[in-house]
């Protein structure tokens, strides 16, 4: 297989292109805009890690308007987070981000932080949203490697058609490498190649005719090589237990006072699998098991 490293690939040459193509073609998003804020950027970049933008728009909004600032939904219990959340999936985003917000409120005074190091420090909060707060909220230079710049990095500079199922130390590596020396042009570039691998080098349909940088592309010139690495990780829902536990939660966010468990054994009828699935959504702190076999969402 022909590897194109970063080395290689010069990588100011991409930089234009790329930034270029993002000033003409990037969507309108609300956490886009300045009025979003940094609280606006973690809010959406916590929905966005497992969710297509569609989906996340119209919680986006209703979370903003409800809690412009961290403090709103740190006074508010984690079950009405988790409540807000709806069927956006990976509930515990809806827990980790209240336990962000009321950290940002006891330690910053309310502000979200703007170093990389204080955002880490955040309960919650990993290497990635870190990264992609600092970068799109306040200009700086961190490699922002979401699945879209992942995917885009292993095509256009080491001409492979997919990366590994895990961020590997050679992606992070890459990454630093293809980052612009200057702050705003960063992250303009890290929020571009997002950009890019959304709308443009998606998973299963590049449209190589509409790249900006498809001249350069590694896995291009190389012929698209078939992905050899290990068989990609499926998304399969139906099922599953994930699939319970929505069922369940979405018996617990349409209640307004607890649920008795009848309530919640009338959405699935594998009784094995529904107390395992309902075992996890109390151990993931997103259910509370009352007394008298009753059950809502967690007041604190
Ligand atoms: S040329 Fe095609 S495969 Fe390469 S980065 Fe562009 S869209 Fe992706």
């Amino acid at each position: 297989m022909t590897a194109m490293t970063a080395t290689q690939t010069p990588p100011a040459s991409l930089h234009d292109p790329v930034i270029g193509w993002f000033e003409q073609h990037a969507r309108d998003l609300p956490w886009r805009r300045p009025e979003a804020g940094a609280w606006g950027v973690m809010v959406s970049e916590f929905m966005l890690q497992q969710t297509p933008v569609s989906r996340v728009l119209p919680v986006y909004e209703q979370w903003l308007a409800r809690w412009p600032r961290p403090a709103d939904l740190a006074a508010e219990p984690p079950g009405e987070a988790v409540r807000a959340w709806g069927r956006l999936g990976y509930p515990r985003r809806a827990l980790r981000l209240h336990g962000a917000a009321q950290a940002i409120t006891e330690r910053h005074g309310g502000d979200v932080p703007s170093e990389h190091g204080q955002l880490l420090a955040l309960p919650g909060i990993g290497e990635y949203t870190a990264a992609a707060v600092a970068s799109f909220a306040y200009g700086q230079r961190h490699a922002v490697l979401d699945t879209n710049v992942r995917r885009v990095f292993a095509r256009a500079a080491t001409g492979i058609q997919y990366p590994p199922n895990a961020t590997t130390a050679a992606e992070r590596k890459l990454a630093r490498a293809l980052l612009p020396e200057d702050d705003e042009r960063a992250a303009r570039w890290a929020a571009a190649t997002m950009e890019l691998g959304a709308l443009v080098c998606t998973a299963k349909n590049e449209d190589c005719t509409r790249c900006p940088i498809a001249g350069q592309c590694a896995w291009r010139l190389a012929g698209k090589p078939a992905h050899q690495g290990p068989p990609r990780r499926g998304q399969t829902y139906a099922g599953t237990d994930r699939q319970v536990r929505g069922r369940l939660l979405a018996v617990l966010r349409e209640a307004v006072a607890p649920v008795p468990q009848s309530a919640l054994d009338a959405v699935w009828d594998e009784p094995v699998q529904r107390a395992r699935a309902l075992d996890g959504l109390v151990a993931d702190g997103l259910v509370e098991p009352l007394a008298g076999g009753q059950y809502r969402l967690p007041l604190s």
